[in-house]
């Protein structure tokens, strides 16, 4: 605890201790208040500004120190200033005494609380973000709930000041009143619990449910109102209608399709999306080709002397499109047919909240569903840099066509997508560059992973080019050069190809979203709620539309959400759990992760402990050459439950497995300990992170003791 905590507390502790040396308690009684009720009368009626002055002061203090007799004040306050002066004298003092409470509490344990419990607390932040003053707003208004209480426990949220003085001045308005006004007949008062009749009670708890009942109301208006004049049909032709059938999408339907609900898929491209046409399968694909010439170069460090490796990119290329051909199959219109999907290849435009108008060669049909799911996926964001539309650029939908490889290069964008092209690249023999506007590479991950990476990239002869801004691009003397800011000075950089890899942005146009006024997010998402739902209880959307994850893995887990709370939310909603979601970015070394990072954690406030493992130590990682990289696992402090993990090395993603299953079944470090691995095997590495745990955590005094046992034996 730090020095300015030290001294606020022992100052709280000494106050109270005197409050109640000297028997303050005794006058804060309703029999004490009543037996000076002469004195306080005489000494009002002398120096009303005075008795005004000190009564607010002593008022603000008995709250702020959350001492009993905050009851006993309010009615003084009625029986001193009478029910108007009483109730403005009250209502102030109380908000402020209760703010300097919050403070205190703020002060003394929001920090270490946080940083203890944080990722279980992440949920009623975010809850609080929202709705905090929603939720003070009610509790204030229900006098029965501990005045005190609320301050403190309020003060260990993140609710702002501004708003904890506002909500419960206006909340506890009501329940001034009431005890203020009981102060004014203080005479005919018996107990404290006289003020409270069961019918005042009853009153109270009915304003306190005002609210919800305000805001259930709202909520079904607000509905009423998106659906606004839209004709419902009187039947429907299915009771799910899905858009677009990538990731999201054909697992929508799929699952649709599982529990015998009649669904319709509608596709304008292939089934399959980004993920299998231009994503996942045909990256993943270049970067086997590339890591097998990386391997060939290598083979010397394994004594075999291989001839040098020769590409041929053109027969790359094919194999890669030959790789997404084997692959179609599992997303065919036929098995998805088979599997009881109705799927039609067309554009679908919403013509209203359950009817889809889908244009095919032979015409156009409408058709009405009960519940839609959009799941449009997402393009790569191409901004309006001078010069580059005329240059002529590669996005990663059209990298694909290349059949010619670029001598020279150009990646913008230092994300994944950037990062595993410019290495695969550069593998097969192209001279890459890589601009990045940020100071390093995979920015969204910890900066060692960064420094590791791009250690990496500079010995593979990858020029990684840092906080460089693209500025223009411009044809000279038959050559294509991008022109960019470093720090304020310009640099000039002559290329063949550029690749923009500069993320990707929702589809959120194209399929009548506007028409029906669905709401984006700031992040130019669909807006969704906790349950894939957008402003329209019936229209959901998944995946990269969705976002905030752009995963394949996370559309299909969206899928399943938005899929069931569509056909069974009526009955029950299940709101998207992120809590494992794992990510991996395919270079080499691989880097993987699932839960939070250090940069994450810190930035949100998580208290943690890390214990790093270095793959440089482990037995199969130095037999198979790959002795480089890390598992780095966080967790709670003096606790084995993982907050997350970061692993950089060979097969990382494959690793990374056994931690998502841990944090999935909430699964501490002590249990991956507890496991049996393969010896010798990559995964032993995530053993041994436990183990680095665990040889922090050995209990020392116990140890001693058994040490002393063992002498004590050996005599
Ligand atoms: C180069 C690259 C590499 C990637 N690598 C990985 C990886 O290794 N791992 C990973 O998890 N993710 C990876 N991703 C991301 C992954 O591909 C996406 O997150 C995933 O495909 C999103 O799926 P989706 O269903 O949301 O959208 P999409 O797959 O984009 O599907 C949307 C579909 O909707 C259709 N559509 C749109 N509008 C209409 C309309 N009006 N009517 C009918 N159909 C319509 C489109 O034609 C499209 O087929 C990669 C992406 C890229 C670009």
């Amino acid at each position: 605890m730090t020095l300015p905590r030290i001294l606020l507390l022992s100052f709280i502790a000494v106050a109270i201790t005197v409050f109640f040396a000297v028997g303050g308690l005794d006058y804060l009684t309703l029999d004490g208040l009543k037996a000076q009720q002469e004195q306080l009368f005489a000494w009002r009626d002398g120096h009303w500004a005075m008795t005004v002055l000190l009564y607010s002061l002593l008022y603000i203090i008995v709250t702020a120190l959350s001492l009993p007799g905050a009851t006993v004040m309010t009615l003084a306050g009625g029986l001193l200033f009478g029910l108007l002066w009483g109730t403005i004298i009250v209502s102030f003092a109380s908000s402020i005494g209760a703010t300097l409470a919050f403070w205190a509490a703020r002060f003394l344990f929001r920090e270490p609380i946080q940083r203890h419990f944080g990722d279980r607390l992440k949920t009623i932040n975010e809850g609080m973000a929202q709705e905090g003053a929603f939720y003070l707003f009610t509790l204030r208004l229900v006098p029965l709930f501990p005045f005190f209480v609320i301050n403190l426990v309020m003060g260990l949220t993140h609710i702002s000041t501004r708003s904890f003085y506002t909500v419960s001045q206006l909340g506890m308005l009501a329940g001034t009143v009431v005890y203020v006004n009981a102060g004014t007949q203080l005479a005919g008062l018996d107990s404290l619990s006289g003020i409270l009749s069961p019918g005042l009670i009853g009153s109270f708890v009915l304003l306190g449910l005002f609210p919800w009942l305000a805001r259930t109301v709202l909520s079904a208006l607000e509905a009423r109102k998106a659906y606004g004049n839209w004709p419902k049909p009187q039947h429907f032709d299915n009771n799910l209608l899905v858009i677009g059938a990538g990731s999201g999408g054909l697992v929508s339907a799929y699952i649709a399709a599982a529990v015998r609900a009649k669904v319709t898929l509608v596709e304008q491209q292939h089934l399959g999306g980004d993920c299998l046409y231009t994503g996942c399968v045909p990256s993943k694909a270049l970067i086997r080709s590339a890591k097998a010439v990386a391997q060939i170069r290598r083979s010397g460090e394994l004594g075999i002397h291989a001839p040098v490796a020769e590409v041929d990119f053109a027969a790359v290329m094919a194999r890669v499109h030959a790789t997404i051909q084997a692959i179609a199959p599992h997303d065919s219109p036929e098995r998805y047919q088979d599997l009881g999907v109705n799927v039609i290849h067309g554009k679908a435009t919403l013509l209203s909240p359950w009817s889809v108008s889908v244009s095919t060669d032979s015409g156009s049909q409408v058709i009405t569903s009960r519940a839609i799911i959009i799941a449009t996926g997402a393009k790569p964001f191409v901004p309006p840099i001078p010069g580059l539309a005329d240059i002529g650029y590669l996005t990663s939908d059209t990298l694909w066509d290349l059949q010619e490889q670029p001598k020279r290069l150009l990646i913008l964008g230092g994300g994944p997508i950037g990062c595993e092209m410019a290495q695969a690249f550069a593998r097969l023999g192209s001279s890459v560059t890589l601009v990045e506007r940020l100071p390093r590479l995979l920015a969204g991950e910890d900066s060692e992973v960064s420094e590791l990476i791009h250690a990496r990239f500079w010995q593979e002869g990858i020029t990684v080019l840092l906080e460089h801004e693209a500025t223009a691009f411009v044809i000279e003397n038959g050559e294509k050069i991008l022109i960019c800011d470093q720090q304020g000075q310009s640099r000039r950089l002559g290329f063949d190809q550029v690749l923009v890899a500069l993320g990707r942005r929702a589809t959120v146009t194209g399929f009548g979203g506007e028409t029906l006024g669905l709401k984006l997010s700031e992040t130019h998402t669909l807006a969704t709620n906790g349950f894939q739902a957008t402003n329209y209880p019936n229209i959901f959307a998944c995946g990269d539309v969705a976002g905030p994850y752009q995963f394949t893995h996370a559309a299909a887990h969206q899928a399943w959400y938005a899929t069931v709370n569509a056909l069974f939310g009526q009955v029950k909603k299940f709101r998207t759990d992120y809590t494992a979601l794992p990510h991996t970015t395919f270079i080499d070394p691989e880097v993987a992760r699932v839960g939070l990072n250090e940069q994450e954690a810190q930035a949100q406030g998580i208290g943690y402990e890390t214990s790093t493992y270095p793959l440089a130590d482990l037995d199969r990682a130095i037999t198979d050459e790959v002795a480089h990289g890390f598992v780095k696992v966080l967790t709670v402090p003096d606790t084995d439950k993982i907050l997350g993990v970061t692993i950089v090395g060979e097969q990382a993603g494959e690793l990374l497995a056994e931690y998502v299953l841990a944090m999935t079944h909430k699964l501490g470090l002590n249990k991956i300990l507890g496991s049996v691995h393969s010896y010798p095997t990559l995964a032993e590495a995530n053993k041994y992170a436990a183990g680095v745990w665990k040889r922090a955590h050995a209990p020392q005094t116990l140890l001693t003791l058994v040490a002393a046992y063992h002498r004590w034996r050996r005599h």
